[in-house]
């Protein structure tokens, strides 16, 4: 679009098209806002994630009015495979899918603009425009002559992801490290196909501190990745940094320990690069709100510290921003009311992303991996446990803290 014909106002800006901004941009313009969703990249664009979809986005993409073209698209899959450093294992049951990021986002801001809301790409943002601390607009910079542009609006809503830029520019970032950082790659694979077909993921000594997996995507293209979901570390000081890690190496210490990694790299076909990015988790590291602006999704760490899932909650949390500014709309709250309205919903989901976080100790004792296979394998009771807690039907309650451990060791 030429930079002459950009709109200068909008109701709500929505900056950041993944799954948090899609969602809370489809719902309210559905509800009848006038919604501006911008991004940097033009779609469809490609985005570095294992591509897993789990229930809660699967209930997500439900409320959205999309779930159908998603599975229409999508390797539905039964089970996640949790295998620990003996080789032995476990899979929990679970309403699971893969869908490869590009296909997904474009789904989800397709129907953002059907709803009504205008996308705006490539634009990318570059700073708040403020009225003394109020933020009233964005200051962005266009894809094509690469000038400034600038939109006022009466709220904006940040939903720009894991990478800090923008949370910095918007004067809400609080820690600049990320949680987590992980790579994956695509490959092609006929011969794989009817071996791998649940969502594996695999803990092991030489993965200390988070695990690998290999995902099957549609069309025997697979998924396959390793993370670290503790990249973030204190120094004595008190200051964080990151965890000095070659996350290549890591990667290739995966193939090493797990036969069927080394077997997907070596005789399948590679589709592009292998990619790193970085992960935002536990509801932490960011500011949520300030006057005139709600942050959604990954920017205010929307993802699950224990296992790097976010694409539910970041559609969660897309969803609850709207939600409270519909209720201002409507005349219920003002923006402070509103802003308190939404941190509230955050704070309840807060104990989950807590557990989560407790979780991370199997990331990195990965003994404990074998432990859960072991008692899984031997109890069914168990195995549902773990399935209703993947499906969120059950809370992992003390599930996975050392008492918990304890008590499956001595159950
Ligand atoms: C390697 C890896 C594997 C993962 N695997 C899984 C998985 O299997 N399942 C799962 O559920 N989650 C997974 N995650 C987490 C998941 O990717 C995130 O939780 C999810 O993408 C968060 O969605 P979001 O909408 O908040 O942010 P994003 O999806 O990151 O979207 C942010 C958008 O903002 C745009 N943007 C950023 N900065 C600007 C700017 N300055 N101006 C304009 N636009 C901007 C970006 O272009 C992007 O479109 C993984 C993450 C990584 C890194």
């Amino acid at each position: 679009m030429s930079d002459a014909l950009l709109p200068h106002q909008c109701d709500v800006l929505v900056i950041g098209a993944g799954p948090a901004g899609s969602a809370c941009a489809q719902h309210l313009a559905a509800g009848g806002r006038e919604v501006l969703l911008v991004d940097q990249h033009l779609f469809p664009r490609d985005k570095v994630c294992g591509d897993g979809l789990i229930p809660d986005a699967h209930a997500a993409l439900r409320r959205l009015g999309v779930y159908d073209e998603v599975a229409a698209h999508a390797q539905p899959v039964q089970h996640v495979r949790c295998i620990g450093p003996s080789g032995r294992h476990i899979d929990v049951p679970g309403s699971l899918s893969v869908l490869p990021r590009r296909t997904l986002d474009h789904i989800l801001v397709r129907a953002a603009e059907r709803a009504g809301a205008r996308l705006l790409a490539p634009l990318r943002f570059e700073a708040p425009l403020l009225d003394g601390e109020r933020v009233v607009g964005a200051r962005f910079k266009t894809g094509g002559t690469g000038a400034s542009h600038e939109i006022t609006a009466r709220r904006v809503v940040l939903a720009t992801g894991a990478v800090p830029q923008a949370l910095t520019a918007a004067g809400l970032c609080e820690r600049h490290t990320p949680s987590g950082i992980a790579l994956r790659g695509y490959v092609r694979h006929e011969g794989l196909r009817e071996r791998i077909q649940q969502l594996q993921i695999i803990w092991h000594p030489r993965l200390r501190g988070g695990y690998g997996w290999i995902f099957p995507g549609p069309n025997g293209v697979f998924n396959i990745g390793a993370g670290l979901t503790g990249s973030h570390v204190q120094s004595a000081k008190g200051k964080g940094r990151m965890q000095d890690v070659n996350l290549r190496d890591f990667f290739d210490a995966f193939c090493e320990v797990y036969a069927p990694a080394a077997e997907l790299m070596t005789s399948g076909v590679p589709q592009g690069e292998i990619k790193g990015a970085p992960l935002r988790c536990s509801l932490r590291g960011a500011r949520w709100s300030r006057p005139g602006l709600l942050a959604t999704g990954e920017a205010i760490g929307s993802t699950y510290a224990f296992s790097g899932e976010g694409i539910g909650k970041a559609m969660e949390t897309g969803l609850l921003a709207a939600a409270a500014l519909q209720a201002e709309a409507r005349g219920a709250t003002d923006d402070g009311a509103m802003r308190q309205g939404y941190e509230a919903a955050l704070k309840a989901l807060q104990p989950r992303f807590d557990l989560y976080e407790s979780a991370s100790h199997v990331n990195y004792h990965p003994w404990l991996a074998d432990l859960i296979v072991w008692r899984g394998q031997r109890s069914p009771r168990i195995l549902r446990r773990l399935s209703g807690v993947l499906e969120e039907t059950q809370s992992p309650g003390r599930l996975f803290s050392w008492r918990g451990m304890t008590k499956l060791i001595f159950e």
